[in-house]
């Protein structure tokens, strides 16, 4: 034995090392972006297993992506010198559905159970409506959606949902049709991703032995981004950890960005409470990014209300200012940030070290392009997905169809893709059949070709298609799941039916069913494959080439790079209107806290950009910079526009005001740039009653258009 503290503590700070060295007993890391409170949390993995308090199986640790997950085996590898097998690294879902897979019986469920995606979802929910004869253009199936994944976000069974919540659809319903929704999902072998932590919830509840199984597998728990957790989160967690208490989470009030979603702030605000004698330890050093970017987002911060409040400091010196630069409009805004990359690439920056953070999916799409006709690689983190798209989702119906019979909403896709003369008279036929006899879709479509039910034609064409299934099913056994996959698709008419469809997409649709079916090469079986794509959505690795992320502000948490572009920064769309509109202030907080994170990305410079006109959804409209731009301390940012002029006022006057409109096309309003530019002007003003407390800089009453429009201006 020698004293010498393990290597891996080295360069830890005072603080950091308490949280690691302090294993057991209730832990809290609360601190601001960049602190290294993961970095923590994996030095404490990599201590437990180098100390043998704990063998890999005997920790849990909890991330909030399955990128993160994967990067956090990585670092505990790099922590102890050796690759680990064997941890339970994952998601809440990943977690949970490895936990059922094993006792799904206890929960009312088989062990190969279907997860279901929101698509399902709405399907399945669409059929209860109807069969309840509720006008679902008043009352939608994703309402109900909605709100049925708000009840499992916390914790609610249908039993326990207030009777009040019921009438938040459909004049008192909405719990009737949760019970309906669950019993159809227990017929179907299913659940969706709420399930998976409720399952698990009632799984521990009913059965303390398995409970206890647990208690004396997991030793140790440990939770990164513990803000953005909801109440089913936080009480499965509870569960786990009520017999060791050894649980240690981490996490920053000012990046919970899921309220949304049902996450709690609360959680982390009571962790003392909920877990008492729990040891609180605040970081503030902060080791991302340079001082001015640190400033920058410290600010903007603290335009919100009721945070803890944290200081931040960093010795890596000031680094440059902030950039904030107008455009005159979107396509200008992928043009100016894709060549600013291809610029920084030239001068030998990696690739892999810059990042595009979108607020919304949909702005994706234009770096998409530009970045694809610069050649710059590039790769799109979580987000709209590859496996959203509508083939794929074909594919893998018919993919679940053959590994599980009675699929129903699987085989309801495909019944009549490609066209088979199976439409939807045949097929409520065969649902009639199917409710009257308590079985399956599929299983009725089979009962059907012995029946009268059907006109002939539709009848053996039902039949032979049923008949397919079985056979590919059995190839199974015999042949590789991606050679029956392959031969599925040619001998449906799937793939000729993209190969006679004239449209101009329908080739870019063949590629990718075809780039997903040399994917599956990568697992094992069928299983495998349908259980990896239900959870992880994250597409490529095989492309080792550096590139550029793109991505939105939620994907971006926890990760850091040398370069952050955000575009995008108007009113309305960051912060988003939706958000505002739906939840006010809150809604508003959480827009800048969203903000926050961006900034905080950045490890040596961070580029804001707005740009004067956007098209949306096909309108254009004027835009006006965001307030949050406004927020921004003016000393740690710098004002960019194409010809100057923007930063040249803003410079003179030391802040905001209303006198742009010398330079004739800076207005503080009228119509002169039609009704678009007053509506926005409107908007805003509506949106300022949110926000009435006092401001660090003026407020936000003029609007700036960037620059002269180079080409006819868009109506
Ligand atoms: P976020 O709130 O964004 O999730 P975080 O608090 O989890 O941030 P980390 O990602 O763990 O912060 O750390 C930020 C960066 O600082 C990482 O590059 C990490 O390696 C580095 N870092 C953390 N602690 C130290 C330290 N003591 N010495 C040097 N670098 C450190
Ligand atoms: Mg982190």
């Amino acid at each position: 034995q020698n004293d010498m503290p393990p290597p891996y503590l080295d360069g830890l700070n005072e603080p950091q090392r308490d949280a690691v060295l302090a294993t057991e007993g209730p832990v809290l890391v609360l601190a601001g972006a960049g602190t290294g409170k993961t970095r923590v949390l994996t030095t404490r993995l990599g201590h437990l297993m180098a100390t043998g308090r704990a063998a890999p199986w005997n920790i849990l640790a909890v991330t909030f992506t399955n990128k993160a997950a994967k990067e956090m085996q990585e670092r505990v590898a790099r922590v102890i010198g050796r690759p680990v097998e064997g941890m339970w690294i994952g998601t809440f879902h990943s977690i949970c559905v490895r936990i059922l897979r094993k006792h799904a019986e206890l929960v009312g469920i088989q062990s190969n159970f279907t997860i279901l995606d929101t698509d399902d979802q709405i399907r399945l929910l669409k059929q209860l409506i109807q069969a309840e004869n509720i006008d679902d253009k008043r009352w939608p199936a994703r309402a109900l959606a909605g709100l049925i994944d708000r009840w499992k976000n916390k914790a609610l069974t249908p039993e326990r949902v207030p009777e009040g919540e019921s009438y938040a659809y459909a004049n008192g319903l909405g719990g009737k049709l949760y019970a309906a929704y669950q019993e159809r999902l227990k017929i179907l072998n299913a659940a969706d991703f709420g399930d998976l932590l409720m399952h698990c919830i009632t799984l521990f509840q009913s059965h303390p032995d398995v409970l206890k199984e647990y208690h004396n597998q997991f030793r140790y728990i440990l939770v990164d981004e513990y803000q953005d957790t909801n109440v089913a989160q936080y009480l499965w967690l509870r569960l786990l950890s009520q017999a060791s208490k050894n649980i240690c989470c981490v996490g920053d009030d000012d990046q919970s960005i899921y309220g949304w979603r049902g996450a709690e702030v609360g959680n982390i605000l009571k962790f003392s409470t909920d877990f008492p004698g729990a040891t609180v330890v605040r970081l503030e050093q902060n080791y991302r990014s340079t001082g001015h970017i640190l400033a920058a987002a410290s600010s903007l911060i603290t335009s919100n209300e009721g945070r803890l409040g944290k200081t931040l400091w960093t010795d890596a010196g000031e680094g440059e200012k902030v950039t904030v630069k107008g455009v005159w409009d979107g396509p200008e805004e992928a043009r100016s940030i894709c060549e600013e990359i291809e610029n920084l690439h030239s001068k030998q920056h990696a690739l892999s070290e810059i990042a595009i953070l979108v607020r919304t999916g949909f702005q994706m799409r234009e770096f998409e392009e530009r970045l694809i006709t610069l050649g710059i690689p590039y790769r799109v983190v979580g987000g709209p997905r590859f496996y959203e798209r509508a083939e794929i989702r074909d594919v893998m119906a018919y993919l679940r169809v053959i590994a599980q019979p009675d699929d129903a909403l699987a085989f309801e896709r495909i019944v009549n893709v490609p066209k088979r003369g199976l439409g939807t008279a045949s097929i409520q036929k065969v649902h009639a059949l199917a409710q009257s006899h308590g079985v399956s879709l599929p299983y009725a479509a089979r009962m059907i070709g012995g029946m009268d039910i059907l006109r002939p034609a539709a009848r053996n064409k039902l039949s032979s298609l049923m008949d397919d299934f079985d056979r590919w099913r059995a190839m199974l056994h015999t042949h590789s799941h991606v050679e029956v996959t392959e031969m599925m698709l040619e001998e449906s008419g799937y793939m000729e039916m993209w190969q006679n469809d004239k449209s101009p997409d329908a080739p870019g649709k063949l590629e990718n069913v075809k780039e997903m079916v040399s994917a599956m090469g990568e697992f094992e079986n069928l299983g495998g494959y349908l259980e990896h794509i239900a959870l992880v959505m994250e597409n490529d690795n095989n492309d080792t080439r550096e590139k550029v992320s793109l991505m939105t502000l939620h994907g971006a948490k926890g990760l850091e790079f040398d370069t952050v572009f955000l575009p995008g920064w108007e009113e309305g769309l960051f912060p988003n209107q939706r958000a505002l509109d739906e939840t006010g202030v809150k809604g508003l907080e959480e827009e800048r806290r969203l903000a926050y994170v961006g900034i905080t990305r950045a490890k040596q410079k961070a580029n804001i950009y707005f740009a004067g006109n956007r098209q949306v959804f096909g309108q254009w409209q004027s835009s006006l910079p965001s307030r949050f731009i406004d927020e921004l301390p003016a000393d740690h940012i710098e004002m960019e526009s194409n010809q100057g002029l923007y930063g040249n006022q803003r410079q003179s006057r030391g802040g905001w005001g209303d006198d742009f409109s010398d330079e004739g096309y800076y207005t503080s309003g009228g119509d002169k740039y039609g009704p678009g530019w007053q509506r926005a002007q409107t908007w805003r003003q509506e949106q300022q009653s949110f926000d009435q407390r006092p401001r660090r800089s003026a407020p936000p009453t003029i609007t700036v258009k960037p620059s002269k429009p180079k080409k006819k201006t868009p109506a």
